[in-house]
C-alpha cells in the first residue's frame, strides 16, 4: 500500500556536472594558464586580422545534436574563436569607443558565473556587491549617497533608464498608466553630436525621433547654449512641452565636453530635467589633472557612465545614476505577488529589478568590484589622465605634421585627424583616408575608427586603452605618414 511513487523517467537521472571533477580540474587548471598567456602576450599578435574561410564556414555548422568531449570544444575555441577578437584590448585598439578590459575582470566574471546568482533581488552577498558598486560609482561622480541607481548592459541602457525617468516625471500625469498619447507633447534636447543611443532611446519611449531636438555646437563641438534656449523657449510658445535637457560629458565624435553649468543653470531656470550623457566623460571626475572639465556633473538629475568604457571592465556594464531615488523607484517599480518581499530570509533584499528594465540580471557588479579593490580608485583617475595625456601627445605630433591635419580641438582622449599631402578634394581626402585606415585594421597595425565632421571626413583614435604606450602612438603617426605617401598618386 504505502510503495514510494515511481519517477517516471526511469534511466539514471542527468546533471550537466561533469562526471569526473578531477579530470576537470586539470582541463580548468589548462584553461587558466592559457587565458592569462594569451593576455600577457597580446601585444605581439595583430590587432585584428580576417578569418579564413574555411573558419567562417565552422561557425555555420548546425545545431550539435550529440556530445563532444570538453577538450574537443575548447581546442575549437582555441583554433576558431581566440584568434579572431574584435581587437580592444590589444593596446593599438582605438576605434569607435570600448574599454581594453583586465584579468581580474575576467576572473570575476568566471567566479560571478560561478556563483550564478541572479540580481533581481534578494538578499544575498551578489545584490550587497551590486548595491555597493552603485554606491562607489556616486561616490566617484559626486552625487549624493540619497541618490539611487542601477548597474546596466552599458550606457545606452542607462540613457535610457535616465530618460524614460525624465519622461514619466516631465509629463505631468500619471504616465505609466495612461501611456505618451495623454501626455502633452514633450520635446527633448541635446547637441548635434548626440550619440546615436538617445535618438533610439526617444524612438523607444514613443516619443518620436522629432522629439530629440538637435542643437547646433560650437567650434569646439559644445552645444551653443544661447540656441538651446532660444530653441527652448521657442517650443514653449508653439505649445509643446520641453523637459529634458541632454548633456555631452565626452561627445563621441570629438570628446567635447558641454558647459555642463550652464546646462544645469539652464534646467534649473526653465523647470527641465537635466541628464549627462557621461559614458566617456563621466568618469573624469577621478582624475587628478582634469576633474575640472567635467565640473557640473554632480547637478545632473540622472547620469549615465560606462564602466566598460574608463574602469575597463570586460563587457558589459554600464550605470545609470538618479539624484532623485523616489522618482526612480516610481519609474519602474511594479512588485507583482509572486516577488513581494518578505522581512525574514531570501526575499527580505531589495528587489534590484525595481529599478531598471530587466528581472533577472547578471552578477556584473563583481568585474567593477574586484578591479576597484584591487587597483585602487586613484590609478584608475591616473590612467585617465594618462589617456588624456596620450591624446595631446598625438595632437601636438599631428599640428606638427604638415601633412597630418587635425580636424577638431582634442578635449580628452579622442583625436581627430586626416593626412592631407594637398590638392585632394573632400571625395578624394576621404577615399585616401579610409584606405589608410583599412590598411591599418588588415594588416593587424592599430586600429581607428572614422567620422564626418561637418561634412568633412577623418580618421579618429579614441584612447581609451590602458595598454597604450608613447610608443604606439609614434608607430601610429610613421604608419599613416608612410601609408598617406604612398597612396596618395593612386587617388590622384
Ligand atoms: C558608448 C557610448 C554610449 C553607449 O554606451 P554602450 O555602453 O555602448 O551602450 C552612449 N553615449 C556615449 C557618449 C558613448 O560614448
Amino acid at each position: 500500500m504505502d510503495a514510494k511513487p515511481k519517477p517516471a523517467y526511469a534511466a539514471a537521472e542527468e546533471t550537466l556536472d561533469p562526471d569526473d571533477w578531477k579530470g576537470i580540474q586539470r582541463i580548468a587548471h589548462r584553461l587558466v594558464d592559457d587565458a592569462v598567456v594569451h593576455l600577457r602576450d597580446v601585444r605581439q599578435r595583430p590587432v585584428w586580422q580576417e578569418m579564413p574561410s574555411e573558419v567562417r564556414s565552422r561557425f555555420r555548422e548546425p545545431l550539435p545534436l550529440h556530445p563532444e568531449p570538453l577538450d574537443a570544444v575548447l581546442a575549437a575555441v582555441a583554433r576558431d574563436v581566440m584568434p579572431y577578437p574584435m581587437g580592444n584590448v590589444h593596446p593599438r585598439f582605438w576605434a569607435w569607443y570600448m574599454g581594453s578590459g583586465n584579468l581580474t575582470g575576467a576572473f570575476a566574471d568566471f567566479l560571478a558565473a560561478i556563483q550564478g546568482s541572479n540580481l533581481g533581488g534578494g538578499d544575498h552577498a551578489a545584490a550587497l556587491v551590486d548595491r555597493q558598486v552603485v554606491d562607489w560609482c556616486k561616490h566617484m561622480v559626486g552625487l549624493p549617497e540619497t541618490a539611487s541607481g542601477t548597474l546596466t548592459s552599458g550606457g545606452s541602457v542607462a540613457n535610457l533608464i535616465g530618460l524614460t525617468i525624465a519622461r514619466n516625471v516631465m509629463s505631468g500625469i500619471d504616465l505609466r498608466e495612461f501611456g505618451v498619447s495623454a501626455a502633452p507633447p514633450l520635446r527633448f534636447y541635446g547637441s548635434d553630436q548626440i550619440h546615436s543611443c538617445h535618438r533610439k532611446a526617444v524612438e523607444t519611449l514613443g516619443l518620436g525621433n522629432r522629439a530629440l531636438r538637435r542643437i547646433e555646437t560650437d567650434a569646439g563641438f559644445r552645444i551653443d547654449v544661447p540656441a538651446l534656449r532660444r530653441a527652448i523657449e521657442e517650443d514653449r510658445a508653439a505649445g509643446l512641452r520641453p523637459a529634458c535637457i541632454i548633456a555631452n560629458a565626452g561627445a563621441v565624435n570629438t570628446g567635447a565636453i558641454d558647459d555642463l553649468e550652464a546646462l544645469a543653470d539652464l534646467a534649473a531656470e526653465q523647470k527641465l530635467w537635466f541628464h549627462v550623457d557621461g559614458c566617456i566623460g563621466a568618469l573624469i571626475a577621478i582624475a587628478p589633472l582634469h576633474r575640472s572639465l567635467v565640473a557640473g556633473l554632480n547637478r545632473a538629475d540622472s547620469l549615465a557612465l560606462d564602466p566598460h568604457k574608463w574602469l575597463h571592465a570586460p563587457f558589459d556594464v554600464g550605470c545609470c545614476l538618479v539624484k532623485d531615488a523616489a522618482a526612480h523607484r516610481a519609474t519602474f517599480a511594479t512588485m507583482p505577488e509572486y516577488l513581494e518581499s518578505a522581512s525574514r530570509g531570501l526575499a527580505s533584499g531589495e528587489w534590484l529589478h525595481e529599478y531598471g528594465l530587466q528581472t533577472s540580471r547578471g552578477f556584473r557588479a563583481l568585474k567593477v568590484w574586484m578591479t576597484l579593490k584591487e587597483h585602487g580608485v586613484e590609478k584608475f583617475g591616473r590612467l585617465i589622465d594618462q589617456n588624456i595625456d596620450q591624446a595631446h601627445y598625438l595632437t601636438r605630433i599631428i599640428e606638427a605634421e604638415p601633412r597630418l591635419s587635425l580636424m577638431a580641438p582634442t578635449t580628452i582622449n579622442i583625436v581627430c585627424f586626416r593626412y592631407d599631402p594637398g590638392g585632394l578634394d573632400e571625395a578624394g581626402l576621404k577615399a585616401l583616408n579610409a584606405e589608410i585606415m583599412l590598411q591599418l585594421q588588415e594588416e593587424g597595425v592599430a586600429v581607428l575608427s572614422d567620422t564626418t565632421l561637418r561634412g568633412r571626413h577623418c580618421l579618429r583614435a579614441a584612447i581609451c586603452n590602458h595598454r597604450t604606450r608613447h610608443e604606439d602612438i609614434d608607430l601610429l603617426v610613421a604608419e599613416v605618414l608612410q601609408r598617406g605617401d604612398r597612396l596618395q598618386f593612386a587617388i590622384k
